[in-house]
């Protein structure tokens, strides 16, 4: 889910947007769950959230901006939310003020009844698609990447809505995970190539379907399967029957969800998240040790890859940076300037710790370098003697444009500098990042497979498995014309 009319994706350092779907289909509580699972998966995006349910009669929605408990832990909202089955969405995007109208799930009423969807992912061809669209004559009411999907499916010829959406799907690149509720039906979708997560599970009588397995585990939810790259689950009254209507491709799963973005405790393709980072973190120790005392995570996303290094190494696993957790994202990331200013709101060096330590820092990854610079510059006024820096993911050199946010390539660290000038940049002793090899032992893979990659890894490898569409196709200047600023 993408604002492709907010700015252009490269002239925008922030554009490219994480989310977070969940939907339920048979349970008189649904909304109430939808809310449970979107707290879950609220490190997603925290930006803004929404649910819209259906009651057999009418659909229900609310959506606001903001995080998931502020807008869904009033009962009242929730008892507006009546209905069966519901789905939800969270919304991150760390550009400018979110308008209402971008927040999902998306709502239409089309010729053949409401529809409503909620998307993570980030179609690469969204904004050819709108130019086509507008000029038939759709008139878009948000300037969501997603919108374009429902668009086209009112305008398809088919006459089942199941078919509709198919004929819809098979109009875009990119990558998606939907969520989609009708009255009759909630349907998961997941891209062919499987880039974005989507899992299904049970509850009782009823069929879950969400972002993360966490979001399952947080509603006493069983953990039912992972829904397949290019393949379709519709649940109605009759149960649950799976489509694949698209042309079937080798899987390419986001490998930075492991990485980052993924909830630790959550499991993609039979893999814990929490395990396969202490693994990144053991394969790191294994390439690029340096002698030091202390082993210190940057607190949260690198605590479980330090705690592989210092295993692996066998050195004291300790915390010399205490992280405070009052510090919202939304909070700190508007502007650079906020930014730089959040990373000292947001960390605190544990100096009687690190005082006269050889320290080894460890964080998942550097984007802007920002993070890492602020850190050992204050693990160094903490007194720390020497500051080794290990990231947990190979250096992020391109940008991402399959739903992660990430800033335009100019302004990742990596693009810009080679590593000994990043090192000096960030004011290291020593330097490094796990190899791409490295980082697919720890998926436990024997390295990276050239002629098809496991994952896709294009934000550190520039290898894209779909086509930039929109990039590279000239709608510069039509996406120009849309360029409003709110
Ligand atoms: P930076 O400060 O720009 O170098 O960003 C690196 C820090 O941001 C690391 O501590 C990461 O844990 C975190 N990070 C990495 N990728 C993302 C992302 N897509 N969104 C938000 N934070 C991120």
């Amino acid at each position: 889910m993408t604002d492709i009319a907010f700015q252009h994706p490269f002239d925008d350092d922030k554009l490219h947007e994480e989310c977070g779907v969940f939907g339920v289909f048979g349970n008189v509580e649904a909304a109430a769950l939808t809310a449970l699972g979107l707290h879950a998966l609220q490190h997603r995006g925290q930006e803004a959230c929404g649910i819209v349910s259906f009651d057999n009669t009418q659909f229900h929605s609310h959506r606001s901006i903001g995080r998931v408990g502020d807008n869904f832990g009033d009962e009242a909202v929730i008892a507006g939310l009546a209905g069966h089955c519901a789905i939800g969405h969270n919304r991150y995007s760390t550009s400018g003020e979110p308008a209402l109208r971008n927040v999902q799930p998306l709502f239409a009423d089309l010729g053949h009844g409401g529809l409503a969807i909620a998307h993570n992912g980030n179609l690469t061809n969204a904004q050819t698609l709108r130019n086509e669209l507008v000029s038939r004559g759709s008139i878009f009411q948000s300037t969501m990447d997603s919108e374009v999907i429902i668009h086209l499916t009112a305008t398809s010829r088919q006459a089942r809505i199941v078919d509709r959406l198919t004929d819809a799907l098979r109009q875009v690149v990119g990558a998606y995970s939907l969520v989609v509720l009708t009255s009759k039906k909630l349907i998961g979708v997941r891209d062919p190539m499987g880039i974005r997560p989507l899992v299904l599970g049970r509850l009782d009588e009823a069929y879950i379907l969400a972002s993360e397995t966490c979001a399952l585990e947080i509603i006493g939810a069983e953990f039912v399967r992972e829904i397949d790259p290019g393949e379709m689950v519709v649940v109605d009254e009759d149960g649950i029957t799976s489509h694949r209507p698209f042309p079937t491709h080798p899987r390419r799963f986001c490998i930075f969800e492991h990485v980052y973005f993924a909830r630790p405790d959550s499991i993609f393709d039979d893999r814990s998240v929490y395990e396969a980072r202490k693994r990144i973190g053991a394969e790191l120790a294994k390439e690029s040790h340096a002698p030091a005392d202390l082993v210190i995570p940057i607190p949260d996303s690198g605590t479980p890859a330090a705690l592989g290094y210092a295993q692996q190494v066998g050195l004291p696993f300790e915390l010399g940076i205490i992280r405070n957790h009052y510090i919202g994202r939304t909070f700190i990331e508007p502007t650079d300037q906020i930014r730089h200013l959040g990373v000292r709101l947001k960390h605190s060096a544990n100096a009687p710790l690190v005082k006269g330590k050889r320290i080894v820092l460890v964080d998942d990854s550097i984007v802007r370098g920002t993070t890492s610079t602020k850190i050992v510059t204050m693990m160094r006024e903490a007194g720390a003697s020497e500051v080794h820096m290990r990231i947990a993911s190979p250096p992020t050199a391109h940008s991402c444009y399959y739903g992660v946010d990430t800033p335009e390539r100019s302004k990742l660290l990596a693009a810009r500098y080679d590593l000994a000038e990043m090192a000096r940049l960030i004011g290291v002793d020593t330097l490094a990042f796990v190899s791409i090899d490295g980082l697919y032992r720890a998926m436990g893979e024997t390295s990276r497979n050239e002629g098809q990659p496991q994952y896709c890894d294009a934000c550190f490898t520039g290898d894209y498995p779909l086509a930039l569409v929109d990039r590279d196709g000239g709608q510069e200047t039509q996406l120009s014309l849309l360029n409003e600023r709110r």
